[in-house]
């Protein structure tokens, strides 16, 4: 297959086209800056390429100021002395490494350390540190559950914490299955407890409509300071936070 590389522009904004033997157009923007591609099929005229892209400037304005609007974090090397962040506190990383099995402890209140074999890699450092805030959350749910579970007047049937790219919880009503993100261990508990309560309030009201607003306003009544607080700082390892 030949692919033919061209750079357009459109409305100011520079396009990477990549022609090839494929039957429908792509429009993508990309992380971290912005970054506009097009796959187009070899047979479609530059002009109608230019013209795709004029009709979807507007999402493309718009998920350009997304990324330009994410503080991201840089990616971690898990070494000593990098900021990492646990229920809303910041703490600096100490690694150690001892040739016994790995683990974490908080040591005061500013020090977080990490204990590895020698030459771990940071990949593996960093799964350590991931498996540790997957065990702190799993403390810290069930306690909440059994707090708002009652006063909502519901029951789920599960529950789990995974990573989640642009959520930090969701619910399936049906199954009455409930998902946490791993990310929220980084975050003051106020927060994970506003996402338990919206997540349990899908239980009752499967939408987002006035009925489930009201219903999360009653029981967590400081909810948008939480969702500031949760929509402000950086996600951690990925790009957005759809809300
Ligand atoms: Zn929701």
């Amino acid at each position: 297959m030949t692919t033919e590389r061209l750079g357009l522009v459109v409305a100011g904004i520079p396009v990477e086209v990549v022609r090839k033997a494929i039957k429908n157009l792509h429009l993508g923007v990309y992380p971290p800056h912005g970054r506009v591609r097009v796959a187009a099929p070899l047979v479609i005229s530059d002009e109608a390429v230019r013209l795709a892209v004029i009709d979807k400037l507007g999402w493309i304005r718009r998920q350009q100021a997304k990324f330009a609007a994410q503080p991201r974090q840089s990616q971690r090397e898990m070494v000593t002395g990098e900021s990492h962040y646990f229920l809303g506190r910041r703490y600096r990383l100490r690694v150690h490494e001892q040739d016994a099995p790995p683990r974490v402890a908080l040591r005061g209140i500013a020090s977080l350390d990490l204990f590895v074999r020698p030459g771990t890699p940071a990949e593996q450092r960093e799964a350590v540190l991931l498996r540790w805030y997957r065990e702190q959350l799993k403390a810290l749910i069930p306690p909440l559950l059994e707090k708002w579970q009652p006063l909502l007047g519901v029951q789920v049937a599960a529950w789990g914490i995974k990573r989640m790219k642009t959520k930090w919880g969701s619910c399936n009503p049906t199954a009455r299955r409930v998902w946490f993100n791993l990310e929220l261990a980084k975050k003051p508990v106020p927060c994970l407890e506003y996402i338990l309560v919206h997540e349990l309030a899908h239980l009752l009201e499967r939408h987002h409509n006035e009925r489930f607003a009201a219903l999360v306003a009653a029981h967590v009544p400081q909810w948008r300071q939480y969702r500031e607080l949760l929509g402000q700082a950086p996600l951690g390892y990925e790009e957005g936070w759809a809300g």
